[in-house]
């Protein structure tokens, strides 16, 4: 599960990680007031922040550093009326719907630090950059050596030493390690204690001295945080964080109806039983030169109307030129999946072609419900195994 920024921050101040004030808006209005709030004395630095779960913000223009309220609501008004599009958007971008007005702060250097779990090392580790911001993704590309990595202890987690021995190789000095060690261990801290699976600070900001901090400030001015969904049942103040407009609406459908439902860019269909079978009907359909339009997983016990829900998911995308039902019926009913197609062929309506390869518990069954329901099935033809099913939805939609 993943948060946005404006909730990550809440998450590092509770945490005892300095990062500026800010508030969450969602109007034009609403922008400027918070503006009027956040603004004290000095000459007044703020930031705009569009708040969607994706990043490369900064480059696509939402991310924007301003002086006046003025020039809030004109930054409010462009990121609330245009669409964000960014490497890590799809193609037509996102809406946003939410802005973080902020104090802005001045920057002497970006850095970026991260705790995620390193499934290569086989445990989580601590990422850490002196070269943080929008380039990062580039740096490590170009320059893997740029980016120093820290195993933690399974049980230990991240100790004071490791966070001392980073700090110098970042080049920090004076009081700046003393305050990037704390930052350091209160993010283990909290990736340990929320469930995380990522905890990214990028970037973390020293800010420029002053005669007061003669060595800056350390700052976190953005953060992402994402959170292993198994471990939502005992994080229940994470789980309340959860935004489903971020969520692909199928998705949610599908999750409401007990579905295991994953969009996918393709033009076939697919309902299936089992999460196994599921990815090898999706290899199989690659393998005929076909491209599946979803992963779906009925699961064992899965109720008429559930499948239904599916087939309602399924058919409402235009990109789906085919379906393929492969059921392999062991807990599974044939029988049950056979009325679900009947009653979505009712209700919605099959104009694209359908195949079905069914085997296992009730199959007999399961055919006499097909072959009654007849001509409400125009499209429909049945398969004898799992390659056949394949070769005909591929060459149906070719
Ligand atoms: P992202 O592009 O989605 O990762 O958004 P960030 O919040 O990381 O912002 C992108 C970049 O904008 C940062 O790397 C900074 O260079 C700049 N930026 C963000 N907030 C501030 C701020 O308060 N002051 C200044 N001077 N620059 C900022
Ligand atoms: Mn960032």
């Amino acid at each position: 599960m993943r948060i946005h920024e404006f909730q990550a921050r809440a998450l590092l101040a509770g945490a005892d990680i300095p990062t500026p004030d800010g508030e969450m808006v969602t109007t034009v209005d609403a922008a400027a007031e918070a503006a009027e709030r956040l603004i004290t004395d000095k000459p007044p630095v703020l930031v705009v922040k569009a708040q969607v779960h994706a990043g490369g913000r900064g480059k696509a223009g939402f991310v924007k550093v301003v002086n006046t309220v003025e020039e809030v609501r004109e930054a409010a008004t462009f990121m609330l009326g245009n669409r964000m599009v960014s490497p890590q958007t799809p193609p037509e971008g996102l809406v946003v719907d939410r802005l973080l007005i902020a104090s802005g702060v001045d920057i002497e250097r970006e850095i970026y630090l991260a705790i995620a779990t390193d499934r290569g090392r086989r445990t989580n580790t601590l990422i850490a950059s002196a070269e943080g911001g929008v380039e990062i993704e580039q740096v490590a590309e170009a320059r893997p050596d740029a980016i120093l990595k820290v195993p933690l202890h399974p049980l230990d987690g991240l100790s004071p030493f490791q966070a001392r021995e980073l700090a110098f190789k970042l080049g920090l000095k004076g009081r700046q390690v003393r305050q990037f060690t704390h930052v350091a261990l209160r993010l283990a801290d909290l990736f340990q204690e929320t469930d995380a699976s990522l905890a990214e600070i990028n970037p973390l900001v020293v800010t420029p001295a002053t005669p007061e901090d003669p060595d800056g400030q350390i700052v976190a001015i953005d953060a992402k945080f994402n959170f292993d969904d198994n471990a939502l049942f005992r994080q229940q103040a994470i789980a309340e964080l959860f935004d489903p407009s971020e969520e692909d609406p199928d998705e949610m459908r599908a999750k409401d109806a007990g579905l295991s439902f994953v969009a996918l860019d393709g033009s076939i269909g697919c309902l299936v039983n089992g999460a196994g079978l599921a990815m090898s009907t999706m290899d199989i359909i690659k393998l005929h030169g076909g491209e599946p339009a979803n992963f779906l997983d009925v699961g064992g016990d899965a109720s008429q109307e559930s499948v239904t829900e599916a087939f309602r998911i399924i058919l409402g995308e235009d990109a789906v030129k085919g379906v393929l039902v492969n059921i392999f019926g062991g807990i599974m009913q044939c029988d049950r999946i056979a009325r679900a197609i009947v009653s979505a062929a009712e209700e919605v309506g099959f104009e694209v072609p359908l195949v079905v390869r069914l085997e296992g518990t009730n199959v007999e069954k399961a055919r006499e419900v097909l072959d009654s329901a007849g001509e409400r099935l125009p499209t429909m033809r049945t398969a004898t195994d799992l390659g056949d099913a394949a070769r005909q939805i591929c060459e149906a939609v070719a």
